[in-house]
């Protein structure tokens, strides 16, 4: 499926033409996970039915342990996505390990619309958060 992020909050468009692919379909292959790399490439991305982080403690989930959810290259939030200036959110040794929370807010309204991951251990990878964000399609 093809289609755009929008900010909730605000309604604009935070990425462009995306063309998402689902891994409930048998013919697609999960990504490869490695420290560093996009997990897919600008334009491109995956809706996830497995989260990304998954919790030991039941009564703690992890930040990223909802689903479904979309696996994105961070690039095609660059010019609508800023950094939050949320302390605690931001932590990471070299890059944003994403684990507490989203990080990155709407430029236009500061709406919270996702986690980015980009540390030395994480993979290159940007998931909306689904409370703020919707995926609107635009062709099938
Ligand atoms: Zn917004
Ligand atoms: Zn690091």
């Amino acid at each position: 499926m093809r289609g755009k992020f929008h900010c909730r909050g605000c309604g604009r468009a935070l990425s462009g033409e995306v063309i998402v692919q689902s891994l409930k379909d048998p013919g697609v292959q999960t990504p490869d996970f490695i420290d560093q790399r996009p997990v897919c490439a600008e334009g491109s991305g995956f809706k996830s039915y497995e989260p990304l982080q998954r919790s030991h403690d039941p009564s703690n989930p992890a930040a990223l342990e909802f689903v479904p959810q979309y696996w994105l290259n961070p690039a095609d939030f660059e010019a609508t996505g800023k950094v939050t200036s949320k302390r605690g959110r931001t932590n990471g040794c070299c890059g944003m390990d994403g684990c507490d929370g989203p990080n990155i807010e709407c430029r236009e309204c500061g709406t919270e619309i996702g986690t980015k991951q980009s540390d030395c251990w994480t993979p290159l990878i940007f998931v909306p958060d689904p409370d703020n964000t919707e995926f609107r399609k635009t062709a099938t």
